[in-house]
């Protein structure tokens, strides 16, 4: 029997127990989960040396943790610190056979290479797969994506069901359309900045014409602006995924257009500044918790993104809470002079309401040094230009230099993402 065959199967096995977790009724849903949790704490615990020193220190005693509740005197996790310590952080896990690696985009350092032992690696490949099925995706449909990191092919890639294709945004203008005309994909996906240099260069024309019915986007802050261009250009609706490599996918949009956490397979909380749980429906940082990870364990990670979440229920049934606010995806936010924090969401609505202003990136050099390149409309260089050092300087005050690049195209990192600000380097 070809190897592919079980672990299909363990596959498929998956997607059925992670459907029928997401029609539990929220109570259910919430013991299961805590029951996960309590399971990773001890498999943690156990076979994590670097985790099991950070409790010991910190005098947190993991058998204590019952519910999600329990765990909030455990230190919080920082990328740098996993960084610093990846070897002692992995668990056996992470050498048995099968394991599935892949590197994090890397949006603010060096990327991370995470393992994903097969068990786990089943259940968040099926967490994606019930996120897709979310919106109207079904197994005949195709998908044409960008992507900029190498990956694996799922399992319904390779049963061809699902039928994904990659694109290569680098390839010429003739080549992606006769591409994307050949392919007809039902989905297109990738960043927003992938999607909106496709429409920057075929033109709306060509690619409403090739009848898309959703674009997925993920890994980049979609704004409402970018999200309106996008849905009007490719003539779509767009539904924003929010996954890590980490964690797989964190959020999605049912058909009502609800961006929901997937509760059964991350542990979400919201903090405030000192650490401690913001009310419900309130703004903070976003620390996760893999409950499907045994390989290499993050338990209350700084994920390096802000956002809301509330539990009001959702018309569609779902149990699984809201994600009513999701913003700096990449650390983007920039400090003023006077210690103020601006955030590329403020930012970008001031920059919005500059009409001649196609694409622009903000990159802080120094605290009082800003880059910010532009690419206008065609022969209004000059006055964009001007218009943009105005609302810039708006936002930043007098005592900064504002230097405006006109570039043709503006350069993606690294990882691949095309981030509308660019903190200061730390
Ligand atoms: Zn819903």
């Amino acid at each position: 029997m070809p190897a592919a065959v079980p672990a299909a199967a363990a596959r498929l096995s998956a997607l059925a127990r992670v459907t029928a977790s997401g029609r539990r009724d929220r109570d259910r849903l919430v013991r299961a989960r805590d029951a996960r949790l309590v399971e990773v704490v001890r498999h943690t615990a156990a076979h994590s040396p670097w985790y099991r020193r950070l409790w010991q220190e910190a005098g947190c005693e993991p058998s204590s943790v019952r519910t999600a509740g329990d765990l909030a005197g455990f230190p919080l996790v920082s990328k740098t610190m996993v960084r610093a310590d990846v070897e002692q952080i992995l668990t056996p896990a992470a050498r048995a056979r099968g394991v599935r690696s892949a590197p994090t985009s890397g949006s603010t350092g060096e990327p991370l290479v995470v393992p994903h032992d097969p068990a786990s690696a089943a259940v968040l490949d099926a967490v994606w797969a019930r996120s897709h099925l979310a919106y109207g995706l079904r197994p005949h449909h195709r998908t044409a994506y960008f992507r900029n990191l190498p990956s694996s092919p799922t399992l319904t890639e390779r049963l061809g069901i699902f039928r994904a294709e990659h694109l290569d945004i680098d390839a010429p203008d003739a080549r992606l359309a006769a591409r994307l005309r050949e392919l007809r994909p039902h989905v297109l996906g990738g960043y927003p900045s992938h999607i909106l240099e496709l429409l920057d260069r075929l033109g709306p024309d060509r690619v409403s014409g090739l009848g898309i019915r959703w674009v997925t986007t993920g890994a980049e802050t979609l704004t409402e602006d970018a999200r309106r261009e996008i849905a009007d250009g490719v003539g779509a609706r767009v539904v924003d995924l929010y996954g890590t490599i980490e964690f797989g996918c964190i959020a999605f949009e049912c058909a009502l257009g609800t961006r929901h956490l997937n509760d059964d397979a991350v542990l979400v909380e919201v903090l405030d500044d000192d650490g401690r749980p913001v009310p419900e429906g309130s703004p903070g940082e976003l620390v996760v918790t893999g409950l499907y990870g045994a390989a290499m364990p993050f338990v209350r990670y700084r994920i390096g993104d802000r956002g809301t979440v509330d539990s009001r229920p959702c018309g569609c049934g779902r149990p699984l809470r809201r994600m009513t606010s999701l913003e700096g995806r990449g650390a983007s936010a920039v400090l003023t002079t006077g210690g103020q924090r601006i955030t590329g969401a403020r930012l970008c609505a001031h920059l919005r309401e500059i009409p001649t202003l196609r694409r622009y990136q903000v990159a802080q050099t120094s605290l009082t040094d800003l880059v910010v390149r532009i690419i206008p409309d065609p022969g209004t260089d000059q006055a964009t230009a001007q218009a943009v050092r105005e609302a810039v300087r708006r936002q930043f005050g007098s005592e900064v230099s504002i230097e405006i690049d006109l570039v043709e195209r503006i350069e993606r990192t690294a990882g691949g993402k095309v981030p509308d600000i660019i903190p200061m380097p730390s």
